[in-house]
């Protein structure tokens, strides 16, 4: 079967993708082993968040490092063969987290978040998914006096930016949450154009099934490999070959895995996160999220449960589960809100897709012509998978675009 488009992954990112080109008038295939959302872009905490406006440098003070060496922290782990197999790109890492690099990145970076409310407002519209979106903010709790008195000086600039906050004392968190116990915490900032999804999962069917209303094309295939032919693209999967003028590639932590045999070595790496569902009874009910930012976890209300999400643990793809961070969590969750009966036996855990200078790669592959880059987007790719979308539509449809996509090239580390 010929396409002109074949995207693969149905992730946040690639399904986003897929309906921004159906609904611009490409007949587009769009591939996944599994159902669309069933991966990262099931698993996260399911913010779109117009407030992360600030990226996620690697640790650089003597203070921070000490903290982080003795791996026991809620926040951030990691594992010995992991640091192995990726330490070039953890370098790198290292090496973009220096202040006045940061500080250009994060520019960069804000060019596509200031867009995610209203990028994926259009798509909640089309696809009906108005029911599985909150929009009371959410609630970044603070332990100590000090953490919240530089977050709040850094949200007061971050107005500038479009981001909205209001400073919260314990007095009015218990009257939003009168069921959280704030005990050993001091305030918090309340993100008020940031959105809730009770289900990430459902939001990325949504999208997809919008996108087949569109008479775009969905098939659970696993692609094993891709070839450059003389007019586009051939994909073989599991179930049969396809062909395409133009070939997305938007598979999340898996992507240098298809990309790797036509000669391109991004450093892209996991950072890890677990999860698991609580069951909501009239004693843990919450509306919003709430981020124990001193502690480095999320607790949502999502439609399976009070959803407990870990930070990051630097780890391989293919690494067995360790609950280590998890359990740590769950202690101080249960301080928090009675979380008594699990709804899983066992957590989730799923990779965010992490680039060393923090931001995505969204554009042409470089060495080919007709492939494209989408994916990169490590901690928020829920939030920028629809400003994603209309991105790579915008480039293969050689329409002006909405955002300067420069800082995001995938030749970018050839440089460096
Ligand atoms: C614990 C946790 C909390 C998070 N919280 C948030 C949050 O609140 N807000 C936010 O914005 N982001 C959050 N993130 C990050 C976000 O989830 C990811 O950045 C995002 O989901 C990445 O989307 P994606 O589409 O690139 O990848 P994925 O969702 O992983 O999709 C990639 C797809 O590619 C498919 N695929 C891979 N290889 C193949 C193949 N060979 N053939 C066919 N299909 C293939 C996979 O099956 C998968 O469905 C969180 C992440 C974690 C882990």
């Amino acid at each position: 079967m010929r396409y002109d488009v074949i995207v693969i992954g149905a992730g946040m990112v690639g399904t986003s993708t897929a309906w921004h080109l159906q609904k611009n008038g490409s007949k587009v295939l769009l591939l996944d082993k599994k159902l669309p959302g069933s991966e990262t872009s099931y698993g996260n905490a399911g913010l779109i968040q117009r407030e992360a406006i600030h990226t996620h440098p690697f640790p650089r003070q003597i203070s921070e490092m000490v903290r982080v060496l003795p791996n026991q922290g809620t926040d951030i782990r990691y594992r010995i063969p992991a640091i192995l197999r990726y330490h070039q790109a953890l370098l790198q890492y290292w090496k973009y987290s220096s202040p006045a690099s940061v500080k250009k990145i994060e520019a960069e970076w804000q060019t596509l978040i200031e867009h995610c409310t209203n990028e994926h407002q259009t798509m909640i519209t089309a696809s009906g998914a108005e029911n599985l979106i909150s929009r009371e903010g959410w609630l970044q709790l603070h332990r100590s006096e000090e953490t919240l008195k530089s977050a709040i000086a850094a949200a007061d600039k971050d107005r500038e930016q479009g981001v909205e906050h209001n400073v919260l004392t314990i007095e009015e968190l218990k009257a939003m949450e009168p069921n959280a116990n704030f005990d050993g915490f001091v305030g918090a900032i309340h993100w008020l154009n940031s959105w809730q999804v009770s289900n990430p999962s459902a939001l990325v069917k949504a999208y997809a099934k919008s996108f087949q209303e569109m008479q775009g094309e969905i098939r659970e295939n696993d692609v094993k490999e891709i070839t450059p032919e003389a007019d586009g693209w051939k994909v073989f999967t599991d179930n049969g070959t396809f062909y395409s003028d133009d070939l997305v590639i938007a598979a999340g932590p898996w992507s240098n895995e298809l990309i790797k045999p036509l000669g391109y070595d991004l450093p892209l790496f996991p950072m890890r996160g677990y999860h698991q569902h609580f069951k909501i009874t009239g004693k843990n009910t919450i509306k919003h999220s709430m981020f124990d930012m001193d502690k480095g976890f999320v607790m949502g209300p999502m439609q399976q449960g009070i959803r407990i999400t870990t930070g990051a643990e630097m780890t391989t793809m293919d690494a067995p589960k360790n609950f280590g961070q998890l359990n740590t969590v769950l202690k101080l969750a249960r301080k928090i809100l009675p979380l008594d009966e699990a709804v899983e036996s066992e957590a989730w855990a799923g990779s965010r897709p992490c680039m060393p200078d923090m931001k995505p790669v969204i554009g042409p592959a470089g060495k080919h012509e007709h492939l494209w880059f989408a994916f990169g987007h490590s901690h928020q790719g829920f939030t920028l998978g629809p400003i994603t979308g209309r991105l790579v539509e915008e480039l293969i449809h050689d329409k002006p675009l909405t955002v300067n996509v420069e800082p995001f090239n995938a030749q970018r580390f050839s440089k460096s």
